[in-house]
C-alpha cells in the first residue's frame, strides 16, 4: 500500500469518529466536537455498549445490528473494529473517510496498554483499510476528566499530523494528560514505553464463599525513561506515538533464519 499524501485543508475532509467506551461516552462527544471543529463531513459509528480492553476483536458468530442514533450518528452492537468496518463499508459507502478518529478514551493507552486497547484497535483497523487513523486517550487517574484539554489541543495536533505524508499501515496514538488546557507541558513525539510492573490479579471471596478474581490497575509507576509515552505523560506532556501493524521482530527473524537454515 502506498503512503497517503498530506492533507492541507481538513475542512473538506470526511471524518469517521468511533471509540471503545460506547456511543454514550463523554469522550466520544469530545472527539465529535473536535472533528466538527475541523469539518462538516463528520460521521460517528460507535459501539452500543462499553468495549474497553476488547482489543482488535471482530464479531463473527452473531448478527451485527446498526442503530441510527441521529444524523450521521450510528451505534453497532459490536466491537470498535466492527464499527470501523461497518462505518467504512456500509454507512460511508461511496466515499471512504480521509481520517478515522478513535476515542477520546476514558484512561490512557500507554506502553503495553496498546495491546489491550479497543480505542487503539479501532485506529488499527482504519490503518488496515489504508486510511489515516488517530487514537486519542485522556489519562484520567484522579479528579474530573478534562475533556476540554483534548478539545483545545486535538485540532492543532490533527492539523499538523495530516500535513505529513502518512506511511502505509500506520496509526498514531495520542495521549493527553488530565490537566487544565494551559497546564499542558508541550507536545512530545515519543516511542511506546513499557511498565516495569505486571498487571496484578486480586483474589476475592463472594458472599457465598466462592472465590472470584478482579484485575487490578497498575499502581504508582516507577520513573519512566525519557523518550517514551509513559515518561512524557508523567511530566504533563501530550504524547504522540506512531504505531505500525507489522509485529515482526526483525532481529530475531534474522537469528531464527540462521538457526533454521
Ligand atoms: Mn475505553
Amino acid at each position: 500500500m502506498p503512503a497517503l499524501p498530506p492533507i492541507t485543508d481538513l475542512s473538506r475532509a470526511r471524518i469517521l469518529v468511533t471509540n471503545d467506551d460506547g456511543i454514550n461516552a463523554p469522550g466520544l462527544r469530545a472527539l465529535e466536537r473536535v472533528a466538527r471543529s475541523l469539518s462538516r463531513d463528520v460521521w460517528t459509528v460507535a459501539p452500543e455498549t462499553q468495549q474497553s480492553a476488547v482489543s482488535h476483536a471482530l464479531t463473527i458468530r452473531r448478527p451485527l445490528r446498526l442503530v441510527r442514533m441521529g444524523p450521521r450518528r450510528f451505534a453497532v452492537e459490536g466491537t470498535p473494529t466492527d464499527c470501523v468496518l461497518i462505518g467504512v463499508h456500509e454507512v460511508m459507502q461511496g466515499r471512504a473517510p480521509d481520517l478515522v478518529l478513535s476515542g477520546v478514551n476514558w484512561g490512557a493507552n500507554l506502553g503495553e496498554d496498546i495491546t489491550y486497547s479497543g480505542t487503539v484497535a479501532a485506529a488499527m483497523e482504519g490503518a488496515l483499510l489504508g486510511l489515516r487513523a488517530v487514537a486519542f486517550s485522556l489519562d484520567i487517574r484522579n479528579g474530573v476528566p478534562r475533556w476540554e484539554t483534548v478539545v483545545r489541543h486535538a485540532p492543532i495536533i490533527l492539523g499538523r499530523l495530516v500535513g505529513a505524508p502518512w506511511p502505509a499501515e500506520t496509526l498514531v496514538n495520542v495521549n493527553v494528560p488530565n490537566l487544565a488546557p494551559d497546564k499542558v507541558q508541550g507536545i512530545r513525539v515519543v516511542a511506546q514505553g513499557r511498565r516495569k510492573e505486571a498487571l496484578a490479579i486480586d483474589r476475592r471471596t463472594d458472599p457465598d464463599g466462592r472465590p472470584y478474581y478482579w484485575m487490578l490497575d497498575y499502581g504508582k509507576e516507577a520513573r519512566q525513561p525519557e523518550g517514551t509515552d509513559l515518561g512524557a505523560i508523567a511530566e504533563g506532556a501530550i504524547t504522540i506515538t506512531p504505531l505500525t501493524i507489522d509485529f515482526t521482530q526483525r532481529r530475531f527473524l534474522a537469528t531464527l533464519r540462521e538457526r533454521f537454515r
